[in-house]
């Protein structure tokens, strides 16, 4: 599948198959790299522990590709959540067509309070889980919660 931000080439969320998902996340330049903090309780050690330069990371035009959407994420917000539901519409439809169900893991590199921003046109029944170093969330958000 061809998405505008979101991605399916990650050994990890390929796992998630023989489960019976199909999974697709969001990959933005984690810490301070894009020169906006996407981690604000990250430390110097977190990030430079970070498993951001793994896999696909280590090439130099998806970095380029992540600084770059991370900057979208701040500076075009509304442009960038639009391109973001397009992008999970796809992967409703392709999880459909497959027989699978959908999970979206928003934050694979970097830990946005995505329980706090509003996806338009889209309520949240479909399965959206993040993964975070933080502590922030709380019992009643709609985010299924996992920890590195
Ligand atoms: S994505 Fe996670 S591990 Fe990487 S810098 Fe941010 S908080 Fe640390």
């Amino acid at each position: 599948m061809h998405y505008k931000l979101l991605t399916e080439n990650n050994a990890k969320l390929a796992k998630g198959r023989d489960f019976g998902y199909y999974s697709v996340g969001l990959h933005l330049a984690p810490y301070k790299l894009s020169g906006f903090n996407v981690c604000p309780m990250a430390s110097q050690g977190c990030a430079a522990a970070c498993l951001n330069t793994a896999g696909n990371g280590n090439y130099p035009n998806v970095q380029k590709s992540r600084i770059s959407k991370t900057r979208r994420f701040f500076e075009d917000r509304v442009n960038f959540l639009d391109d973001l539901c397009i992008d999970i519409f796809k992967a409703v439809k392709h999880a459909k067509s497959q027989g699978l169900k959908l999970s979206v893991r928003l934050n694979l590199t970097s830990d946005i309070r995505w329980e706090t921003i509003k996806l338009p046109h889209i309520n949240r029944r479909l399965w959206t889980y993040s993964l975070t170093c933080s502590s922030w969330i709380t019992p009643k958000s709609p985010i299924v919660v996992t920890f590195e």
